[in-house]
């Protein structure tokens, strides 16, 4: 497989440290609020990277973190009068619930960067051992021109940064260029001992330290957004290679944004669409199809018109696959053959998506046609290989012809207890709250009436 690594801004022919293994870390949410539209692009790429090495045959570690403690974080739960932990554990649910509804694999390992600060901690000390970090009034600062290898993944040089540098008068650092490893806690915020004071980690050095722990050094893939290509992830190489002196991650593969006009979609902008409000709308399977339609480096500009395009589309899979029906497949003759070969040739082209649901679509055009002239058992043979293929992209199939969301029937049912009890039969009142919680949905009577939640 031909794979663009951001590291040498070319296309090569990947190929894992270990034969047969690839481990692949992940940058995962910070988790401070609710995950939107933009936040699904960056798991599917590495869904379907890492569904489509595996059906290669090759065995994929994947490791994604939660980013639970941070600025954000602390500032949300100032905000909410919570504790940080508690920001961070709902969000984090909530993440998790929404991105197993896109039918994305968990990963392996799910580090929380709470749970690993003493290999932060460590990390940092080494790196004040080799020369390349200095503590600075209860904060630790990365001295950036220490290493000189930094701006090898962005493209920038240490000089043009120093120029743009914004330069604080209050500042601790000895270059405005140095970032925070670790930073001195102020009053009321969660921290950590640390032979520097009680504080908490930065954020760059939380991945650093967890993708190493699990993966080790020189592991296959690091995957992330376009937009943590810098400063994120060239201080994360910083931070380990000025570190152990080896390399860090071989292969830097980065999905380009969801657009939303001219800006990326994100909080800060506030032009945001929640995840969770894009999947009942539209389905996972949509969204997905949606995403892959562009090949993963481009951009993706946000359309409502495009996601009711890739709806339509999709529909006309289903629809082949309810015709089609159990019918036993003919033995195959060439044409899944050549489906599955012109599907690796354009996976095998820097993740083609884009060649690859051509393939599917052609799938879909060619069975219909076999239908059409009555070869019921060529359409079936057609069939199995679509249905192989469009799982290897992630697609769930019948998964997503269920609706998507509970809530629009437990409302009903509600609606229906509430005229019950109205006539007071209680007694298909109650039949009705013990069916939902048997369902697992619990129901609590409030003043306001009738609140739910599934699960205990
Ligand atoms: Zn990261």
């Amino acid at each position: 497989m031909r794979l663009y690594n951001t590291l040498t801004r070319t296309v090569d022919e990947f190929s894992p440290r270990e034969p047969g293994q690839v481990g692949m870390y992940v940058c995962g949410p910070t988790v401070q609020d609710v995950p939107h539209l933009g936040h699904a692009r960056a798991v599917i790429v590495p869904d379907v990277l890492r569904r489509y090495l595996e059906w290669t045959g090759l065995e994929v570690l994947h490791v994604r973190n939660v980013t639970d403690i941070e600025d954000k974080i602390i500032a949300r739960a100032e905000a909410e009068g919570r504790m940080a932990a508690a920001v961070a554990d709902h969000y984090g649910r909530v993440y998790d619930e929404q991105i197993a509804r896109l039918g994305v694999l968990p990963p392996h390992i799910v580090p929380r960067a709470t749970g690993h600060v003493l290999e932060m901690i460590e990390l940092i000390e080494r790196l004040i051992e080799v020369g390349s970090a200095y503590p600075a009034g209860g904060d630790v600062y990365f001295a950036v021109r220490s290493f000189p290898g930094y701006g090898k993944l962005s493209g920038r040089s240490v000089d043009d940064l120093r120029a743009g540098a914004r330069v604080d008068p209050d500042e601790r650092k000895r270059d405005p260029l140095d970032f925070a490893l670790w930073k001195a806690a102020k009053p009321g915020e969660p921290s950590w001992r640390s032979p520097w004071g009680p504080g908490r980690p930065g954020w760059h050095i939380e991945c650093s330290a967890m993708a190493v722990k699990y993966l080790g050094d020189g592991f296959d893939i690091h995957a992330g957004g376009l937009d943590l290509q810098f400063p994120h992830h060239e201080n994360e190489i910083a931070q380990l290679e000025a570190a152990s002196g080896r390399q860090f991650a071989r292969w830097w593969v980065h999905n380009g944004l969801l657009n939303i006009g001219a800006e990326k979609m994100s909080k800060s902008v506030g032009n945001i669409i929640t995840l969770a409000e894009a999947i009942d709308g539209h389905g996972a399977d949509v969204l997905r199809l949606y995403y892959l339609q562009a090949h993963y480096r481009s951009p993706v500009e946000f359309s409502e018109e495009r996601l009711v395009e890739a709806g339509t589309a999709y529909a006309r899979w289903l629809a082949f696959l309810r015709a089609v029906g159990d019918i036993e497949p003919s033995a195959a003759g060439s044409e899944p053959d050549d489906a599955r070969r012109r599907f690796v040739a354009a996976m095998d082209d820097d993740l083609s998506t884009p060649q690859a649901l051509a393939v599917l679509f052609d799938l879909v055009s060619a069975g219909n046609a076999h239908l059409a002239a009555g070869r019921r058992a060529e359409a079936a043979a057609l069939r199995g290989a679509f249905t192989e293929l469009a799982a290897v992209l992630g697609f769930g199939l019948e998964r997503s012809e269920r609706p998507t969301s509970v809530a629009p029937l437990v409302e009903l049912l509600l609606e229906l207890r509430e005229q019950a009890r109205a006539r007071r039969d209680f007694a298909a009142a109650d039949a009705i709250r013990e069916r939902l919680a048997a369902a697992g949905v619990v129901v609590e009577d409030t003043s306001e009436g009738a609140r739910w939640h599934v699960g205990g």
